[in-house]
């Protein structure tokens, strides 16, 4: 037998693959005694199900509902999304055409990556980046490269400074809004820039966005929802999002838009894939997008309460550790970081964190490199108040533990 096979009789592809981080760490904070920050999970005490059990109600009693659908997506959904897109956007038509719906964002994700990049192309990511992302485009044996974050999105001046040194990514990826894991949000100013370089040196730019409609306005510039999206600045742009964060994941509803070329490829990809997503959850997504009363009164719930909870998780982490950690002040979105300044490895307090009952995702988890080792990533979305004070507490004793030994 050639040696070229594996001995496992793999392909060669496998050799990249990894687990992600993450999801390893759910697998262990599934225990009942354990309170988890690690997940990004939203809230399922805020899952409208009352909602969704209705929407499924009604479009079982839709032929279309139980067939199988185009490959690129229910059409309601797909025109209901465009309607959407095209008001983020200022009022910019967006041509029912240019959405194509996904298995969640992660799988349009997927099918960017195969379309769009080639072994060995250059694609660039946040540093930190989201770890699903990575994980992407290393199994698309992408060649990757990070730009720093900001406090005001990826640092652009520095990838212009690198584009005129000579690097040509095929793809740069970035969530522009309510980064995961660091929070931040992407400037108007970074923005016009990314999608004026992205224009002058011809590369796509992944504007991936579930988080946008989670914003709560509690940064010390009072902003509410975050500026128009990159997309409305350039037609390099294939923008991302989904309905996993503001109805529920289990839809399994994601979708992208993008020029028609991108859009003609993945609806190739995806039929070798799936034929095409669940009829079922898609005609359902669009009746509760739809519902714009309903939809609007059920955001207004979920920001209120996300703002109070990532409120209590701040406030929580200052009582108990002050100074020695660094902690973000999440605007929107699911996340905190926080750094401890007192030297903690936070791969190490995890161990012990576990023993206390408590979890988090360490900051190794979102580096290409060895970068983040005192850093955390909590996520507050999935606990009441009550519930962060006591895994602070937790989180609080594990380090002391740590400290003494
Ligand atoms: N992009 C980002 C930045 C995410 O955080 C996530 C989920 N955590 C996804 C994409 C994928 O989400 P889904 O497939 O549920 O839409």
């Amino acid at each position: 037998m050639s040696s070229t096979y594996l001995p496992a009789g793999l392909a060669r592809r496998t050799d990249s693959l990894t687990s992600s981080a993450i999801r390893d760490l759910l697998s262990l904070t599934a225990r009942d005694d354990v309170i988890s920050l690690a997940g990004g999970l939203p809230a399922t005490d805020l899952i409208p199900v009352d909602r969704i059990a209705a929407a499924a109600e009604a479009a079982l009693r839709r032929p279309d509902a139980v067939q199988y659908c185009e490959t690129s997506g229910h059409r309601t959904l797909r025109s209901v999304i465009a309607a959407r897109e095209s008001a983020v956007r200022g009022g910019v038509p967006v041509p029912v055409e240019s959405v194509i719906v996904t298995h969640g964002s992660q799988q349009a994700l997927t099918l960017l990556a195969q379309a769009l990049i080639d072994p060995g192309a250059v694609v660039v990511v946040d540093e930190p980046a989201y770890t699903g992302a990575l994980q992407v485009f290393s199994i698309a044996e992408a060649s990757i490269e990070s730009i720093p974050l900001t406090f005001t999105g990826m640092d652009t001046d520095e990838l212009e400074l690198r584009l005129t040194a000579g690097l040509r990514p095929a793809v740069v990826h970035t969530v522009a809004n309510f980064h995961n894991p660091r929070g931040v949000t992407m400037s108007e100013q970074r923005r016009r820039h990314l999608a004026a370089l992205a224009d002058h040196y011809g590369f796509w730019v992944i504007e991936d966005d579930p988080y946008g409609e989670i914003w709560f306005g509690t940064t010390e510039s009072g902003v509410d929802a975050p500026p128009a999206p990159i997309a409305r600045h350039s037609d390099r742009v294939i923008r991302l999002s989904s309905a996993s964060k503001i109805l529920a994941p289990t839809l399994r509803v994601g979708w992208f838009v993008a020029p028609p070329s991108v859009c003609a490829a993945v609806e190739l990809l995806k039929q070798g894939a799936d034929l095409c997503g669940s009829s079922l959850t898609q005609s359902m997504t669009a009746e509760m997008l739809a519902d714009s009363a309903w939809l609007d009164a059920h955001l207004t719930v979920l920001r209120r309460e996300y703002a109070c909870r990532a409120t209590a998780l701040i406030a929580a982490l200052a009582a108990q550790f002050g100074d020695r950690l660094v902690v973000s002040r999440p605007a929107g979105g699911m996340f905190a970081w926080a750094t401890f300044l007192d030297g903690t490895d936070t791969g190490q307090l995890l161990d012990a964190a576990l023993e206390h009952g408590v979890a988090f995702v360490p900051g190794t988890a979102f580096a290409s490199g060895a970068q983040y080792r005192h850093s955390l990533r909590l996520s507050y979305a999935g606990s009441t108040p009550p519930v962060l004070a006591d895994a602070v507490q937790r989180l609080a004793a594990a380090h002391s533990a740590g400290s003494a030994a």
